[in-house]
């Protein structure tokens, strides 16, 4: 018979957990070099020896205190759900501040296996670790990995099935000084008292009521006899405990570290030297501004002859097509809506590949975490955390991770900020839209104004977060201390694979929400209007004022116009909001590039929109409401109905004002004519 059994991955932010966990599981989820990527706990399966094992990704944690979200979603699975096993993944290179959540786990008194990965790093910057006396001083199985490349796996499971079986807890290992040891008893004594602690571990429990962690107190005041637990505790100072505790575990890890490894200090690296530069206070800022315009440059030149292929590909389907269908009703669905629709979406793939290729070479190599640690500067300037410059850096691909990601800012109101100016950092989606305009309108300028718009996005972000953190949402700063992890260099097949990820998003949306967000607007255009007299999807109505779809336009047109946008224009942002890459997908279908030889390029190039109005339109784009899918997870992380809205109203609003003020005032002084 086979066993089942439950296995989680824990350990601090960046250290390999999710590579271990792709290669025990030989699933492919997001690894990336900086702490924060994977906030929500990830499932997996794998059998070895007869044993199924469901292996739990845990988002990384320094701690199992509840200071942010992240950690309490960490140790309530631990607690709660009782894994069989947790695997502690441990950076080789940075022992100290990883055994600390060592020592946390073994209070925890669940059976512990330690994967001591980046052995690979260690090794080269010239450490030397005996794990066999690291074993014996820990009392718990140590595994050398490199998770990267899958090294050590066979190991680990291999030490997963034999401790299994083994019965032993390692819940004493860190022995506190006398008083600290007295009151643990105490409590212990008043906790075995009451069932209602049956479901906790003991010591642990009574450690944490010293810290004075608020979510156990909490916890602590739901039970009978919690008069006691109070009568302890006024007895301690819960401040000096809390410190006493990390500092005598510290020392613990210290004597252990002496005895067991060699750890060579005297080696500045050749990280520390490109540290120097690229994090200097002068150079830091331009040369991030750089790398993310040569990005943007690169997105946009090499793109090209591809996007040309796709092109004729498409041009030729649609040829194909409406040569083949003879009733005319399907061929002009077929032609003019979902070939024009998808087809205008898809040609930019290109350019989602290629810009995800250099953000993901600057994610691995560990250059994104200099970029945050820049920007922690300029972040707390305007009361922001530098931590919030992570999720925004993640925003880049998609908002909604980005979103999910605040869940590792520990301060309530920093995190309720970095939400409702998350949105404005430009994601994949709306890449599209200033590829499609930049292209039409500014030729080789093209990569500068899309960079434009990507610093535009961040710049209302940070002013944002300065307006809000001085008027609705006030609070004190919170110090912050960002850990650089170590520069690697990017394998391939990492960045293809992040870069494939993105497309694979990317293609999924086009033959999905896209694809229904095209044919409902072929089928509104194909409507005619109330009173209009003319019939289903014939040429005369099709697309024009006299559809249902010119019909609503002309509704909402007003609300438009001042900005400079006509109906479809109007029409195209309102199925935007469904996802920002209908915006083209809609345009496609409006402008008619189902049975035109030339492309939505061309056409609106040829004057379908002044050059003004189309930076008008992208940035109007880049601003108002976030999709769907954002808007819900919006809504699922503040909990909160009033915020949402509040975002989706100050969004569209500075959109609005925007866009307004472009068109206003460059069409008086000329700008673009
Ligand atoms: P997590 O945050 O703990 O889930 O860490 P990830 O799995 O996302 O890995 C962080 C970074 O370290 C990624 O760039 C990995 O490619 C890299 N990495 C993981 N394990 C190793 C290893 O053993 N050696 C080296 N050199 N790099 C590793
Ligand atoms: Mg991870």
């Amino acid at each position: 018979m086979t066993e089942k059994i439950t296995v989680a991955l824990a350990g601090n932010p960046n250290v390999g957990k999710t590579s271990i966990f792709n290669a025990i599981t030989g699933s492919k989820q997001h690894v990336g070099n900086w702490p924060g990527v994977t906030v929500e706990r990830k499932m997996g399966k794998r059998k070895h020896k007869d044993i199924e094992m469901q292996i739990v990704d845990l988002p990384g944690t320094y701690s199992l205190t509840a200071y942010s979200l992240d950690e309490i979603i960490a140790r309530d699975f631990i607690i709660e759900e009782k894994p069989d096993i947790v695997v502690q993944v441990i950076d080789a290179t940075n022992l100290e501040r990883n055994l600390y959540l060592t020592t946390q786990l073994m209070e925890l008194g669940t059976k512990l296996i330690i994967a001591l990965n980046m052995t690979d790093l260690a090794l080269a910057k010239g450490d030397s670790i005996e794990v066999q006396k690291m074993q014996e001083f820990l009392e718990v199985p140590v595994i050398s990995t490199i998770g990267s490349r899958g090294g050590g796996i066979e190991d680990l499971l291999d030490s997963i099935t034999e401790e299994i079986h083994r019965t032993r807890t390692n819940e004493n290992v860190f022995v506190y000084d006398g008083e600290i040891e007295k009151s643990a008893d105490e409590l212990g004594n008043v906790l075995a008292d009451d069932p209602y602690y049956s479901h906790y571990p003991s010591r642990w429990f009574s450690m944490k009521l010293l810290e004075g962690d608020e979510n156990i107190i909490k916890k602590a005041k739901e039970s009978g006899n919690y008069p006691q637990i109070r009568k302890i505790l006024q007895r301690t100072d819960a401040d000096s405990f809390e410190a006493k505790i990390a500092d005598q575990r510290y020392k613990t890890i210290q004597t252990m570290l002496r005895q067991v490894c060699n750890i060579n200090t005297d080696h500045l690296s050749g990280s520390d030297m490109v540290d120097r530069v690229v994090t200097n206070k002068y150079l830091g800022i331009p040369i991030f501004l750089s790398l993310m315009w040569a990005a943007f440059e690169v997105t946009f030149t090499f793109a090209t002859p591809f996007m040309n292929i796709i092109d004729i590909f498409f041009g030729w389907l649609a040829e194909t097509a409406s040569d083949v269908i003879t009733i005319s009703w399907l061929a002009s669905l077929v032609g003019d809506g979902m070939i024009a629709g998808v087809g205008s979406v898809l040609i930019f793939l290109p350019n989602i590949l290629l810009l995800f290729f250099m953000i993901s070479l600057m994610e691995d190599s560990g250059y994104m975490s200099r970029a945050a640690f820049i920007m922690d500067k300029v972040m707390s300037k305007i009361g922001l955390h530098g931590k919030s410059f992570i999720p925004l850096i993640m925003g880049f691909g998609c908002n909604v991770p980005a979103i999910m990601a605040t869940r590792t800012i520990e301060d309530s109101r920093d995190r309720l900020i970095t939400i409702l100016i998350a949105p404005f950092v430009s994601c994949g989606a709306r890449l599209p839209v200033y590829v499609l305009l930049a292209g039409a309108f500014f030729g080789r300028d093209a990569g500068i104004v899309i960079f434009g718009l990507y610093a535009l996005g961040i710049f209302v972000a940070l002013i944002s977060a300065k307006l809000m953190r001085s008027t609705i949402v006030k609070g004190e700063d919170t110090p912050f201390i960002m850990e650089l992890p170590s520069y690697k260099i990017p394998t391939l097949k990492g960045s293809i694979l992040h870069m494939w990820e993105r497309g694979k998003i990317y293609l999924k949306k086009a033959g999905g929400i896209i694809l229904i967000g095209v044919v409902g607007i072929w089928l509104l255009a194909s409507i005619p209007a109330p009173g209009s007299g003319g019939t289903f999807a014939s040429e005369e109505i099709y697309g024009t004022t006299d559809s249902m779809i010119g019909f609503i336009g002309q509704i909402i047109e007003p609300l438009v116009a001042p900005l400079g946008f006509d109906w479809k224009i109007a029409v195209a942002l309102m199925f935007g909001v469904v996802a920002k890459e209908i915006v083209v997908g809609s345009m496609g279908v409006l402008y008619g590039v189902g049975d035109n030889e030339d492309s939505l390029t061309e056409i609106l190039a040829a004057g379908a929109m002044t050059p003004l109005a189309g930076l008008g339109l992208m940035v109007f784009t880049l601003l108002y409401v976030p999709c769907f899918a954002c808007i819900g997870v919006i809504k699922r992380e503040t909990g909160s109905w009033k915020w949402t809205v509040f975002q989706l109203l100050y969004g569209t609003g500075l959109a609005w004002i925007f866009a307004f003020v472009l068109y206003q005032v460059g069409s008086r002084i000329g700008l673009f004519a």
